[in-house]
């Protein structure tokens, strides 16, 4: 029996396309609404924002979109990433389970990321746009763009929520490093910041309205969103199709496949491919989708149309939802804090292919550690919740007596969450359950709009 740890594919086996699932998607289809007429939106609704041939993505029929080769050159940095067996992992759990993970941490910016900024850039550019403005939480995302628009020549504007440009200056300095400009938001530059100046804090949907307002008056200036729509989801599908041969050259195939959900495009990268060929094999996998249970939109969100931003600016989508007012408590995992989901994966959810699993951010921080020590890679708060579902997968099958293959995706490393790290060692965690009231409460703000029929 081989005990290898690490499955590398070479350069030459980086993928060709995108997997498109829209046009395999089991159920019925709903399309965005426009949000002050609530008719479905044409792709010149959103030209303001983005460059043509990402909207055709967006709307795309094609079960396939090929990657160009300039985006894939880019890729070649750190693509393929690794897949590993976590040997060292299944020995520290006592577990007969076969479990992998396939890991993100290895690009520049240490998440998945890049893998949608780097495609958004290039198409920027040959749209002839000088310029991408977007939003920042904890500063993925903002740094995976910043690093993109460099590589293409691009100018990036980033409008970061304000108590995380306080306490993430590292992920400030990266930004900058990369050639990109930071802006604590709210700021006095846009309508929509002057209007939530006295909320010196900031918030993830006032950012995104300042950047959506500074791209829709600039004629060379567009948006980027680093999650939840179509485009997005669609470029992170080189994680599952590299972890497809991967786990061929290990002799294996996944009965589960776990991921955790922020917007939901890691989740749909890794997995896609996957459930497309189910689909067309007519096998069975078990996907689960990790969230927080802070931020518990698949398991207790409403199934309908929803605002993609606080301020009620974006198309109305398809999904679950907590409301787009909603905002979560100040969770460590900063990239799972979205009110909403991707509308494909809720498809997915609503449809039964896709399981939603709710994960306590103490139990996450316990599963990260003990990864660490037995892997060496401290996870990215994010990633931990993924793991914290597989370990229950794991000793279940212990008890079970059984030895499932378990297919992770760990979607970045820690380095710059270290402070949250400190305040688990310290106790100083909180678990912060939503009630009942709360989600009530929450849930009254949601707009008029058709029901979602199923
Ligand atoms: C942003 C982020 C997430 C969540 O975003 P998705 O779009 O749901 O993937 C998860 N993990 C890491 C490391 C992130 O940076």
């Amino acid at each position: 029996m081989s005990d290898q740890v690490k499955y590398v594919l070479p350069e030459s086996e980086l993928p060709t396309h995108w997997v498109n699932l829209l046009p395999e998607l089991p159920g019925d289809s709903h399309p965005p609404l426009h949000p002050a007429t609530g008719q479905p939106i044409g792709p010149e609704d959103l030209s303001a924002l983005f460059p043509m041939e990402l909207i055709m993505q967006e709307v795309s029929g094609e079960p396939e979109i090929e990657i160009p080769e300039q985006v894939r050159e880019v890729y070649r940095l750190w693509r393929p990433s690794p897949l590993y067996r976590a040997r060292r992992l299944e020995r520290a759990l006592d577990t007969p389970a076969h479990i992998y993970y396939k890991y993100e941490g290895v690009s520049p910016a240490g998440s998945h990321k890049p893998n949608s900024a780097v495609a958004q850039a290039y198409y920027n550019r040959r749209a002839g746009v000088r310029r991408l403005v977007t939003e920042t939480g904890a500063g993925q995302w903002g740094s995976a763009l910043s690093l993109a628009c460099q590589l293409f020549g691009l100018q990036c504007e980033v409008f970061m929520v304000g108590v995380s440009f306080d306490q993430k200056p590292y992920r400030r300095a990266m930004i900058e490093a990369w050639g990109g400009s930071v802006h604590r938001s709210p700021t006095g530059l846009t309508a929509a910041g002057r209007a939530h100046a006295a909320h010196a804090d900031g918030s993830l949907g006032i950012a995104i309205s300042e950047a959506v307002e500074i791209a829709a008056g600039a004629e060379d200036t567009n948006y980027a969103l680093g999650s939840v729509l179509n485009h997005v989801c669609l470029h992170q599908t080189v994680i599952g199709q590299e972890a497809i041969k991967q786990l061929e050259m290990a002799g294996e195939m996944p009965d589960v496949v776990v991921g955790c959900v922020g917007g939901g495009s890691n989740f749909a990268g890794l997995a896609y491919p996957f459930i497309r060929r189910d689909m067309r094999a007519g096998s069975s996998t078990r996907y689960i989708a990790a969230e927080p249970s802070a931020c518990p939109t698949l398991t207790r969100g409403e199934y309908r149309y929803d605002f993609g931003d606080s301020a009620g600016m974006t198309p109305l989508m398809p999904m679950y939802t907590l409301g787009h007012d909603f905002i979560p408590p100040p969770l460590h995992a900063g990239g799972l804090r979205y009110h909403g989901d991707a509308p494909s994966l809720c498809q997915l959810v609503h449809e039964g292919i896709v399981e939603a699993s709710a994960i306590r951010q103490s139990d996450a921080f316990a599963a990260a550690i003990a990864f660490a020590r037995a892997e060496g890679i401290i996870p990215a708060p994010e990633a931990a919740h993924a793991l914290r579902a597989a370990f229950d997968l794991a000793e279940a099958a212990k008890e079970a007596g059984e030895a499932p293959v378990i297919l992770i995706g760990l979607s970045g490393h820690g380095h710059f969450d270290m402070s949250a790290y400190q305040a688990y060692r310290a106790g100083e965690l909180a678990d912060l359950e939503l009630s009942e009231s709360q989600l009530r409460e929450a849930l009254s703000h949601l707009p008029e709009a058709p029901a979602i029929a199923g």
